[in-house]
């Protein structure tokens, strides 16, 4: 059946089918060379299911897949012993929040289901970012932005000075013109951010040809995280401890398999996955992707130029985002592993948390 069908009857996104495609945990029986239709088989509907019940039982992508391999490992046993005691930790914790505030547990309750009613009015974004050059690049290309409102990463190319000025001005008109209005407001941004760039690179023969990727996410008034990208940086949200990611690259590689003339494997070593479709500054219209979720407490938004996901297997990168813990252990060992994977590229990770 195809894509639309199978997604119906198993309750899961083709967004979510897509990167358990990627990650090799349910691959389809067929991909139409022509459209890049997806087929499942009907069999596949279990096992589709059987993955999202781990996922959203918080278990990472690389033990969903050891327990695919081998059902009556133990592993199962395992995580619903972790899952109890986290649990049981946090019951604890909420108590003594409770006793040390002096909150009486009933009033409490209530509040929080009146509070529910309407979005957090409070929420921001509690932003880390690193960005490294790398044992092999001369210098760093990539740069990096994040406030209370605003996260955004740049992939800047074309000679220097080129590539440096196309990232650090898009960075700043998008935080500029960004206010925290809505997802329009922030394609309205990158938009800007795309005649900046252009016209600068037009006025100035040392510039000419610079570009940028940008992805960037924001915090809109009505309690929603919009994203806006173009290129081949990406964006990947952490809801409820599972990551996905919620933009499509604009690399020649990257539409070919949405195309299905390539596989994702073969995608990874391809001598075109450089190339981009898409970028910042290279004509005087962009076309910006957007994408909208809505912003919970506790949710992450992680961000990343291509020296991330060109290096670090996705299973390692997914299981790093997933993990419990501050924002700059997380930021500072995806990049580690992107260095330690060779560094071939730029590389810049930015982790931001939705706080109150
Ligand atoms: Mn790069």
């Amino acid at each position: 059946m195809a894509i639309g069908e199978f997604s119906e009857r198993s309750g899961l996104s083709r967004r979510r089918l897509r990167s358990y495609a990627a990650a090799g945990l349910l691959v389809p029986v067929a991909v139409d060379s022509g459209s890049g239709y997806r087929y499942y088989a009907a069999d596949q509907l279990g096992r589709a299911r059987a993955i999202d019940a781990l996922r959203r039982a918080g278990i990472p992508l690389a033990d969903v897949a050891e327990v695919l391999r081998d059902p009556s490992s133990g592993l199962l046993g395992r995580w619903s012993d972790r899952v109890a005691a986290e649990a049981k930790t946090r019951q604890e914790a909420l108590l003594l929040a409770r006793r040390l505030l002096g909150v009486d547990t009933e009033t409490d309750r209530t509040g929080d289901r009146e509070g529910r009613e309407g979005k957090e009015p409070m929420m921001h974004l509690q932003p880390y970012g690193r960005s490294e050059t790398g044992p092999v690049r001369e210098g760093n290309q990539d740069a990096w932005v994040g406030t209370g409102r605003l996260v955004a990463v740049a992939d800047g190319m074309g000679a220097s000075p080129g590539g440096d000025t196309a990232a650090s001005l898009a960075l700043a008109i998008v935080d500029a013109a960004f206010a925290g209005g809505s997802s329009q407001e922030l394609a309205a941004a990158a938009r800007a951010a795309n005649r900046a760039v252009f016209e600068r690179a037009s006025s100035s023969k040392r510039l000419e040809g610079m570009g940028t990727t940008l992805c960037a996410a924001g915090l809109t008034e009505d309690g929603h995280l919009a994203f806006a990208n173009v290129g081949d940086s990406r964006a990947y949200l952490v809801k409820g401890g599972i990551a996905t990611c919620v933009t499509d690259d604009h690399s020649v590689t990257a539409e070919m398999v949405r195309r299905g003339e390539l596989t994702e494997v073969e995608a990874v070593g391809h001598p075109h996955r450089r190339v981009l479709t898409r970028a910042v500054g290279i004509g005087p219209a962009a076309d910006v992707d957007v994408f909208v979720e809505p912003a919970d407490v506790g949710d992450r938004v992680v961000l990343c130029t291509d020296g991330l996901f060109n290096e670090v297997p996705i299973e390692a990168m997914v299981s790093a985002m997933e993990r419990a813990g501050e924002a700059p252990g997380i930021a500072d060992d995806l990049v580690g592993q992107a260095v330690a994977h060779g560094g071939h590229d730029n590389v810049t990770v930015v982790v931001a948390e939705v706080c109150t």
